[in-house]
């Protein structure tokens, strides 16, 4: 209701935000989730994730996001669909705008807004997604062991890929549009001293290529040369970066240069008294639902702390 103040607010509706809403709800907190524009996340973009602890059987990346938010609400979360637009964070309580419209008040602001892969804007990339293309080795490297592959960038993501990817699969192909990696030393070594990793110099991908059942290949130019050439691959995996959904939070929220939020070491806190961040938004390194999970729960346990300190201080 408008203008409620309400003990904690989350935003975000992926592993990281339902866990703090589990957490938090159960603490008796009665918290309220927006979730965002991608509700669910970038688990509902995956199909089988199998990497959960607690599904040997695995379990469908939508199916996983719906049981989450049944989870949290049977013990009282709020969840509403709505987009945060803006926020003031200047004073206490803390405020957000959502959908541009709507201000809601709060004790206590979870961020768990994730980060989303970057994609290189081919229109093959969202055709065969699912079926061949993937943002994530760690997820979805599995389903492709025994095949061929092929992963595009060159940093530490691209690297650190690859050389998963090698372990599972017969060749992977890594597609660089440069002439150099931009990846640390030691990574790029491991990928050039990997028998079965195939580099592509100064290469672009112009195109993925399949039928009904998926990817069954990948067209590569040469920007020196402009040689095509047409890798026989079973799957195609970005490694280009991730961009964490934090400009909305600028201003406020200590951020590093590419706008994951800094939280102090150990803890889910931010710069700002009463607001945490958790998960993706948060994470540059691990990037899982596990973690996210896992990090979402401890902004539940700081914001809960928090907020009995508080009232502490004011019975003084
Ligand atoms: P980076 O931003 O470091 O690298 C992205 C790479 O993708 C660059 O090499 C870039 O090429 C390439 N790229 C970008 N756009 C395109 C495009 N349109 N077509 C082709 N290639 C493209 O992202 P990462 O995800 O690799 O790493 C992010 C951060 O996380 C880094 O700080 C990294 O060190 C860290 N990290 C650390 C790990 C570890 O220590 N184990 C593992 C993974 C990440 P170009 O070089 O030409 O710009």
């Amino acid at each position: 209701m408008a203008n409620d103040i309400h003990k904690v607010l989350i935003i975000g509706s992926g592993p990281a935000g339902y866990t703090a809403a589990i957490y938090a709800a159960r603490a008796g907190l009665k918290p309220v989730l927006y979730t965002g524009g991608q509700p669910g996340g970038q688990l509902t973009i995956t199909n089988d994730v199998e990497n959960f602890p607690g599904y040997p059987e695995g379990v469908n990346g939508p199916q996983m996001m719906v049981d989450l938010q049944k989870q949290a609400e049977r013990f009282g979360t709020k969840v509403n669909y709505g987009v945060v637009t803006s926020v003031d964070f200047s004073g206490y309580p803390h405020k957000v705008i959502v959908d541009e419209k709507d201000e809601v008040i709060a004790e206590t602001v979870i961020i768990a807004t994730g980060a989303s892969a970057k994609y290189l804007g081919l229109p093959s990339e969202e055709k065969y997604a699912n079926r061949g293309v993937s943002a994530c080795a760690v997820c979805d490297g599995y389903f492709y062991r025994g095949k061929e592959v092929a992963v595009v960038g060159a940093g530490d993501s691209a690297a650190e890929e690859s050389t998963y990817l090698a372990n599972l699969c017969t060749k992977v192909h890594l597609i660089v549009r440069r002439s150099e990696m931009r990846a640390s030393k030691i990574m790029q070594k491991r990928v050039e001293h990997t028998p079965n990793i195939e580099i592509h110099w100064n290469s672009e991908t112009e195109e993925i290529l399949g039928d009904e059942d998926g990817v069954n290949g990948v067209r590569i130019s040469n920007n020196k040369t402009g040689e095509k050439k047409v890798l026989p691959v079973q799957g195609f995996f970005l490694a280009i970066g991730h961009k964490p959904n934090t400009d909305v939070f600028k201003g406020y929220v200590d951020m590093d240069e590419t706008g994951y939020i800094k939280v102090i070491p150990g803890t889910t806190k931010t710069n700002i008294e009463g607001v945490f961040a958790v998960g993706d938004a948060a994470d540059r390194v691990y990037r899982q639902a596990i973690t996210a999970a896992g990090t979402g729960c401890m902004g539940a346990l700081d914001a809960e702390k928090f907020i009995v300190a508080k009232e502490m201080e004011m019975a003084q």
